[in-house]
């Protein structure tokens, strides 16, 4: 029998709201492929959605952490190191636009919105990683994933500034590769087509996106959370080990159709 592909490994899985959540199909796979885990809740508010996930995995960690908390990002590693004595991988499924930003014309964009979206979406990844890599590094490398969307670098109805942090987002990607690869720490992001989750029922209008995606896609179809988690075991474990500074599609093909 082969050796689950993460086996041994310690991550850290950022973004879980609910069991729609992208972040929970990857903790989930990444479980069932071996890893220790820790996941991290936004507020009380989804504390305890999270602790009733977590009840499936194998003694996970569960901490509290708002990615624009300094004190709580922090806090977070600090028990991760007491606990696990390094990491292995990190995956970043954190992102927030305010619901009016969503909406309203791009040019009615606030300053406000557009930093927090920009601070939650984007920045948040840098944040994380500069904490993760010297725990990383301990254990001889890492993996760092995040996620992204096409309306990065196309336009999308009322997707808005989260486009903009998104292009912020896949560019921190690269920047974070190039540097952090010589201490052999990898930075991914998955591109997911569109998925029915508590972010996107924020995007007026999602649901004609998804029928979109079903007609014109090459695979006539959505992807799943199960697709996405699959392709992040690839980016997180051993399979991956020559890719970084990568967007990988994960979208049914959607992305090379014109029209
Ligand atoms: P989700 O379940 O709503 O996950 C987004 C998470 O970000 C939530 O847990 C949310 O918590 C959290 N978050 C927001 N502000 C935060 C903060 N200040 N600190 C910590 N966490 C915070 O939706 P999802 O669709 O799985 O989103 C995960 C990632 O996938 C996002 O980056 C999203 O842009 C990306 N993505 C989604 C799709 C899609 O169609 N669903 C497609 C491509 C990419 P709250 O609920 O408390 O705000």
């Amino acid at each position: 029998m082969n050796t689950p592909a993460l086996s041994g490994k310690v991550g850290l899985v950022v973004g879980v709201a609910n069991k729609r959540s992208l972040s929970w199909a990857i903790a989930q796979a990444a479980a069932h492929e071996g890893a220790s885990l820790t996941l991290t809740y936004q507020g009380e508010r989804l504390e305890e959605n999270v602790r009733e996930l977590c009840a499936s995995l194998a003694d996970p960690l569960i901490l509290p952490c708002d990615v624009t908390s300094e004190e709580q990002l922090d806090l977070v590693f600090t028990e991760i190191d007491r606990k696990h004595g390094g990491l292995d991988f990190l995956v970043h499924g954190a992102a927030f636009a305010e619901r009016d930003d969503l909406s309203r014309p791009f040019t009615e964009t606030s300053r406000d919105g557009f930093r927090k979206a920009l601070d939650v979406s984007a920045y948040s990844l840098i944040a994380l990683a500069r904490r993760a890599a010297p725990l990383m590094e301990k254990r001889g490398g890492g993996s760092m994933l995040t996620l992204t969307y096409l309306g990065s670098n196309r336009v999308f109805p009322n997707y808005n500034v989260m486009g903009v942090a998104k292009a912020a987002l896949e560019a921190s990607v690269r920047y974070l590769a190039a540097e952090l690869g010589p201490r052999n720490i990898r930075v991914n992001a998955i591109s997911a087509g569109p998925v029915k989750t508590l972010a996107a029922s924020g995007i007026a209008g999602f649901s004609s996106i998804l029928q979109t995606y079903r007609d014109r896609s090459p695979l006539r179809r959505t992807v799943e959370g199960s697709d996405v988690a699959d392709a992040a075991i690839f980016l997180l474990g051993p399979a991956g080990r020559a890719v970084t500074a990568e967007v990988l599609m994960v979208d049914g093909g959607f992305h090379a159709v014109g029209v």
